[in-house]
C-alpha cells in the first residue's frame, strides 16, 4: 500500500503567507493590491469579457511591483529548497502563489497551481509563451496572429487550477503534509488536508503566522511568521527523519 514508499513523500502547500516577508502582500492584507480592486473584475473570465485593458493593466501592476521589489527568496523559502535537497525521499511543493521564489530558492519540484508570472497565454490558440513583457489589448500573438487575445498564464476564480494530477498523485503517496501561509479559503487547495487524512499514518501541520478556519483540519499547529517557524520545522524533520508511525 501506500505506506510502501520510503521514506513517504513530503507535500507542502504554500500560499501568499510565505511570500509576504518578501514584500509581496497576501491576499488579504487590507492595504494590499488585491484588497484595491474588485477581485470579480480582474480575476475572473468575465471580468476579462468585460474590461480586457483593466484586467491587464492590473497584472502589468502586478508584475512591475514583483519588478521594482527586487524581491527575493527567504529564509522560509530557502528552507525548503534545503528540505528538497537533502531528505532521501520526494517533497513536492504545491504552491497557490504566482510569484518565482521558490524557484529562486532553488526548489526544483514546483507545481504552480494557480499559474505564475512570466508567462502568457493566448485565449485563441491556448498557446503559453515566457514573457516578462506588459501586455495592452493591441498585443499580437507571435503563434496564430490574434490580436488583444493574450493573457496572464493565471488561474482566475472559476477555472480549472493546473496540474491537479500530479497534485493529487503526490497527496496520495506522502506522509507528511504541510501547509504554509495559506489562509485556507480558495478551494481545492483548501481540501487538499481532508483528501490527506483519508489515510492513516499521515501527519498534518498547518505552519501559518496565526491560527486558519482550517486549523483543527490539521493534527499539528505552529503559529508566526514564516521566516521564524519554517527553518526550525524543516531543520527537525532532516535530523529526525521518517520513523513508523509517523513524524
Ligand atoms: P491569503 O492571503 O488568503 O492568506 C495568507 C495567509 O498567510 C493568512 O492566513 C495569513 O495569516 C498568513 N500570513 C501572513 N503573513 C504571514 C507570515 N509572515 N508568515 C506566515 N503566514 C503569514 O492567501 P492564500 O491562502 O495563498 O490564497 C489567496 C490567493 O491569492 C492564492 O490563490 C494566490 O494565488 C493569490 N496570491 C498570490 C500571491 C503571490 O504570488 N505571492 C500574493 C497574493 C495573493
Amino acid at each position: 500500500m501506500h505506506q510502501d514508499y520510503f521514506p513517504p513523500g513530503i507535500v507542502v502547500l504554500t500560499g501568499a503567507g510565505i511570500s509576504k516577508e518578501s514584500g509581496i502582500d497576501t491576499f488579504r492584507d487590507p492595504d494590499g493590491l488585491w484588497n484595491r480592486v474588485n477581485l470579480e473584475d480582474v480575476a475572473t473570465l468575465e471580468g476579462w469579457h468585460r474590461d480586457k485593458k483593466k484586467v491587464l493593466d492590473f497584472y502589468n501592476e502586478a508584475r512591475g511591483l514583483f519588478r521594482a521589489a527586487q524581491v527575493a527568496p527567504n529564509a522560509a523559502h530557502d528552507a525548503l529548497a534545503r528540505l528538497e535537497a537533502k531528505y532521501g525521499g520526494d517533497v513536492t511543493i504545491v504552491t497557490q502563489n504566482i510569484d518565482p521564489l521558490h524557484e529562486m530558492a532553488g526548489s526544483k519540484n514546483v507545481l504552480h497551481m494557480h499559474g505564475r508570472e512570466g508567462e502568457i497565454r493566448c485565449m485563441k490558440c491556448s498557446t503559453v509563451f515566457p514573457s516578462d513583457a506588459d501586455l495592452a489589448i493591441d498585443s499580437v500573438c507571435a503563434k496564430c496572429g490574434a490580436v488583444g487575445e493574450l493573457r496572464p498564464n493565471i488561474v482566475w476564480f472559476g477555472e480549472q487550477p493546473m496540474h491537479l494530477d500530479e497534485i493529487y498523485a503526490a497527496l496520495d503517496k506522502c506522509g507528511l503534509f504541510m501547509a504554509i501561509g495559506t489562509s485556507g479559503q480558495v478551494y481545492p487547495a483548501a481540501g487538499f488536508v481532508l483528501h490527506v487524512r483519508r489515510r492513516a499514518r499521515v501527519r498534518t501541520v498547518e505552519l501559518n503566522l496565526e491560527p486558519t478556519e482550517n486549523q483543527t483540519l490539521f493534527q499539528d499547529h505552529i503559529y508566526g511568521p514564516a521566516t521564524r517557524i519554517v527553518p526550525p520545522y524543516v531543520e527537525r524533520i532532516l535530523a529526525e527523519g521518517w520513523k513508523a508511525g509517523g513524524w
